[in-house]
């Protein structure tokens, strides 16, 4: 069968960079499963709906067609209802409430089913907080990528500039991602943690080409 590769871990990781390179190296499809959280985040503040109650949230993923497709060169195109997102679920708003919607049940159960639908049709490198636990847990490897809160703030620094959004200070990032981290921890449903069959990768101090490379060795072991 096609495999299946899980790249969890925090916020600001570097996961998306190194996963999406790795994916293509490996000629499999790449799949951000943060940018799925993200989008329904979007749609939920497009509607004005409350992110921290369940049964708003709930009403607005009845209403929401979520399309996720691997472009060329691995990006991924996100749209909502025939919406393309894929810049603006970036924001600093979206951000800041993808933990709270990210918490309910409702929906984790509609995205794993979805991520579990395109792992049914094919290999894929997956990455997010919960596939090695929740999504695959039979993936064929599992990564859990991780930094330090002040290494993963000064990525989140270069990627904010990189995208033209203002760049709070260091200590304010730093802070952002602690809590992020935190409500993303200790949610009831999934909570972010290295599955026990996980490598851990502490990327502090390694370059891109370097985590990329550790990937590629220990996927052909
Ligand atoms: O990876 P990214 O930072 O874009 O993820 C945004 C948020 O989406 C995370 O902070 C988390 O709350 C949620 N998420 C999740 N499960 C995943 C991927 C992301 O709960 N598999």
């Amino acid at each position: 069968r096609s495999p299946i590769v899980a790249i969890d871990g925090p916020a600001g990781a570097g996961k998306s960079t190194v996963t999406r390179a790795f994916a293509r190296r490996l000629g499999l499809i790449y799949l951000d499963t943060g940018a799925m959280y993200r989008a329904v985040t979007w749609w939920v503040q497009h509607l004005g709906a409350d992110p921290a109650l369940p049964e708003a949230v709930a009403a607005a993923l009845a209403g929401l067609d979520l399309q996720i497709s691997a472009a060329a060169e691995g990006a991924q195109q996100v749209c909502i209802n025939g919406h393309d997102v894929t810049e603006a679920i970036r924001s600093p708003e979206v951000t800041a409430q993808v933990s709270a919607v990210a918490a309910h049940g409702c929906v984790r159960d509609a995205l794993t089913a979805q991520q579990q639908a395109m792992g049914s049709r094919g290999g894929l490198v997956a990455e997010g907080r919960d596939i090695g636990t929740a999504v695959f847990p039979d993936a064929d490897l599992k990564v859990f990528l991780t930094a330090t809160v002040a290494e993963r703030a000064r990525r989140r620094a270069q990627d904010l500039e990189a995208r033209g959004f203002a760049v709070p200070s260091q200590p304010v990032l730093e802070a952002e991602i602690a809590e992020r981290d935190h409500r993303d921890a200790t949610r009831a449903v999934a909570p972010l943690r290295m599955a026990d069959d996980a490598v851990e990768l502490v990327t502090d101090g390694m370059a891109i080409e370097a985590v990329i490379q550790a990937l590629v060795d220990l996927f052909r072991d």
